[in-house]
C-alpha cells in the first residue's frame, strides 16, 4: 500500500514538476517575443521630497503586457530575463525608455525640467555588455541631462566583482549618472566599501519602513542608515511608505525623501503625466 501511494505521489510530483518546466520555457519564449513586440511597458511611482512634499522624480519600473496573461509584475519574469540573459536587452529597452520619456516630459512642461528618473539596473547588465557606452548614446540621444538618470543597484552587484563594480561607477560617475544604492539595509555591504564607491544615494529597504519586519528595532536601523549616509554625504529614500505615521518618523529621522504607495502606486504613464501637470 505504502509503495504505492509513493508511486501515485511521485507520479503527481513528477506532473507537476512537467508543468512548471513547461510554464517556464513557454514563458521564455513569450519573453523573447515580448520585446520585439513591443509589450513591455514602464510604470513611473512619485519619489516625493520628505520637507516639501514635491516630487523629485519618478521610479521607472517595468511591467510585461502579456497578450494572455495580462499585465505580469517584475517578480514574475525579471529572474527570468535574468537567468536567460534578455536583461540585456530589457534593460536597455527601459533605459531607452525611461530618458526618452522623460526628456519629453521636460520638453513639454516646465515642471518636469528638475525631476529625475531612477532605473533599476541588473548585476548582469552591470558587469558586462557596455552598460557606460550604452547609458552615454542614450542621454546623447535624447538629450537628458545626465544628472537626471539615477541608476539604482543592489548591494548584491557591490558585492559581485569589486574592482569591476568599482570602475564602472566611477565611469558613469564621469558621465554625471547618479548611482543609488538599492534595497539597502538587506545586503552586506560593509561601510567602508561603500565610502569607497562614487554613489550619490541610499535608498532604505521596504522591510525597516512597513514590512512585517518593520518595528522598533527597525526604526533604530533606519535612523542609523540616515546618520550614516550622512557621514558620507549620502541622500536617503525611504522605500514602501504606506502610512502617515511612517512618513512622521522619517521626517523626525531627518530622511530627505520617500516613496510609497502613501504617496502613489506605480502609474502609467498618463497619469504620471497628469500628475506632473498637477491635475492628478
Ligand atoms: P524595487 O526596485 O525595490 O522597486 C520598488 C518595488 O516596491 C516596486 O515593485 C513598487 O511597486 C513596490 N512598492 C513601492 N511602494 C510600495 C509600498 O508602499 N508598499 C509595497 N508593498 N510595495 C511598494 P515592482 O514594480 O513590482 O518591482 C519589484 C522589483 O522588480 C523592483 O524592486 C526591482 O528590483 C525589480 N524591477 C522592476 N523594474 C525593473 C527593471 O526595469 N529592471 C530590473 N533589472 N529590475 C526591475
Ligand atoms: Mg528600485
Ligand atoms: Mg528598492
Ligand atoms: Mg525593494
Amino acid at each position: 500500500y505504502r509503495a504505492k501511494e509513493q508511486g501515485r505521489l511521485s507520479m503527481i510530483f513528477d506532473r507537476q514538476m512537467h508543468q512548471e518546466i513547461l510554464e517556464a520555457i513557454t514563458l521564455e519564449v513569450d519573453l523573447r517575443n515580448a520585446l520585439e513586440q513591443n509589450q513591455l511597458l514602464l510604470h513611473y511611482q512619485p519619489i516625493v521630497d520628505v520637507k516639501t512634499g514635491d516630487i523629485a522624480g519618478f521610479e521607472a519600473l517595468v511591467r510585461w503586457d502579456h497578450p494572455s496573461r495580462g499585465l505580469v509584475p517584475p517578480v514574475k519574469f525579471i529572474p527570468l530575463a535574468e537567468e536567460t540573459g534578455l536583461i540585456v536587452p530589457l534593460g536597455r529597452y527601459v533605459i531607452d525608455e525611461a530618458c526618452r520619456q522623460l526628456r519629453a516630459w521636460q520638453l513639454e512642461m516646465p515642471e518636469a525640467a528638475h525631476l529625475t528618473v531612477s532605473v533599476n539596473v541588473s548585476c548582469r547588465q552591470f558587469v558586462k555588455d557596455g552598460l557606460v557606452e550604452h547609458v552615454a548614446g542614450v542621454l546623447a540621444e535624447t538629450g537628458l541631462a545626465p544628472s537626471c538618470l539615477k541608476l539604482e543597484i543592489t548591494e548584491s552587484v557591490l558585492m559581485h566583482d569589486a574592482r569591476v563594480t568599482a570602475r564602472e561607477l566611477q565611469r558613469l560617475k564621469d558621465l554625471g549618472v547618479k548611482i543609488a544604492i538599492d534595497d539597502f539595509g538587506t545586503g552586506y555591504s560593509s561601510l567602508s566599501y561603500l565610502r569607497q564607491l562614487p554613489i550619490d544615494q541610499l535608498k532604505i529597504d521596504r522591510s525597516f519602513i512597513s514590512g512585517h519586519e518593520c518595528n522598533d528595532e527597525s526604526q533604530e536601523i533606519v535612523k542609523s542608515i540616515i546618520s550614516l549616509a550622512r557621514s558620507l554625504g549620502l541622500t536617503v529614500v525611504a522605500e514602501g511608505v504606506e502610512c502617515p505615521d511612517q512618513l512622521d518618523r522619517l521626517r523626525l529621522a531627518d530622511c530627505d525623501k520617500a516613496q510609497g504607495f502613501m504617496f502613489s502606486r506605480p502609474l502609467d504613464k498618463d497619469a504620471a503625466h497628469r500628475l506632473i501637470r498637477g491635475n492628478g
